[in-house]
């Protein structure tokens, strides 16, 4: 009886972690098929400065899911990276950012915009990254000097030299990169200095509680400070109310992304402002 019980038990399944295991069962067979079909998009969401002015955008990605409809990345990308499908994506979000820098370039209401795309870890420590990524660069013929890669504290869990040794190969082609999601992740001050970032980015969890938790405002602080001791811009992710944007103006942070500016918005709404004769 005891052994029927232990069978039973083994046999058993919670609906709902079922529910879960069929639904990425076929998101990883949808996602298979996206990847031939190229279901994807990116959004835009601008980034602004002190003046409200926009400086550029961070290119986002979207699924356009033929049932579904718009799934958002962190449904996916943890799917794509378990997978190894993420390389192929990322490949296609850098070129689709590239190809668009590149055609702003040609237009005076568009030249002076940069764009910030996100890098997974796992596709930057691919062996071959640097040669695919050179291989977008000659193909689009991007502005490099306003391509922004953003890169996260895990990027340097493993094979630091190498990944500090691939962002300097980048630097040298004029390409800027962020450190997204500071804050979060686990890396020594002492390290994090000697990598060649350009801006560091204050994650969105410290950004919305600045005005509710002490602790968080201490956080946003002196992460300003310290970007300003090792000459990086900073950037605040996240800044959904004006209270919010004013403590960080305040306490010296002047570049922000965040509902209260606009959220990520398809390309055509994202570049309406500067079409309109008045703008
Ligand atoms: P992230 O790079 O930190 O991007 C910021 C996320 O915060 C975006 O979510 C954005 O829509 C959201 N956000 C921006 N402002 C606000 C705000 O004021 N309030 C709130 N509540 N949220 C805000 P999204 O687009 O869902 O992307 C989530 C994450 O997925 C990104 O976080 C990034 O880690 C990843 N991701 C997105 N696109 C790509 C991609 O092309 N490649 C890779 N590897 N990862 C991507
Ligand atoms: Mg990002
Ligand atoms: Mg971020
Ligand atoms: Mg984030």
């Amino acid at each position: 009886e005891a052994k029927a019980k232990g069978r039973d038990t083994l046999c058993f399944f919670d609906p709902a972690m079922q529910a879960a295991l069929l639904t990425s069962i076929h998101l990883e067979r949808d996602l298979r098929r996206a990847l031939a079909l190229e279901q994807w998009q990116l959004y835009y969401q601008p980034q602004v400065d002190i003046s409200g002015q926009v400086t550029g955008a961070e290119a986002l990605l979207r699924w356009q899911h033929p049932e579904r409809g718009l799934v958002s990345p962190g449904e996916f990308i943890p799917l794509l990276e378990s997978t190894g499908l993420i390389s192929e994506v990322g490949e296609w979000v850098l070129e689709n950012a590239c190809y668009q820098l590149a055609r702003w370039a040609q237009q005076p209401a568009f030249c002076h915009l940069t764009l910030s795309v996100n890098i997974s870890p796992l596709q930057f420590h691919d062996a071959d990254f640097l040669a695919r990524v050179e291989a977008v660069f000659a193909r689009t013929q991007a502005p490099l000097e306003r391509l922004k890669l953003e890169v996260t504290e895990s990027l340097f869990v493993e094979a630091r030299d190498n990944a500090r040794d691939k962002m300097l190969s980048l630097k040298a082609l004029g390409v800027r990169f962020s450190l997204d999601d500071f804050g979060t992740g686990y890396s020594s001050l002492a390290y994090l200095a000697q990598l060649p970032l350009d801006q560091l980015k204050i994650d969105q969890s410290f950004v919305q509680q600045v005005l509710g938790s002490s602790a968080n405002a201490a956080i946003v602080e002196s992460t300003i400070v310290l970007a300003e001791s090792l000459s990086l811009d900073v950037i605040a992710e996240g800044v959904e109310t004006q209270a919010q944007q004013a403590w960080l103006l305040e306490h010296g942070c002047h570049a922000y992304q965040g509902y209260l500016f606009g959220r990520p918005v398809p390309l055509e709404v994202f570049e309406a402002p500067f079409r309109a004769p008045d703008a």
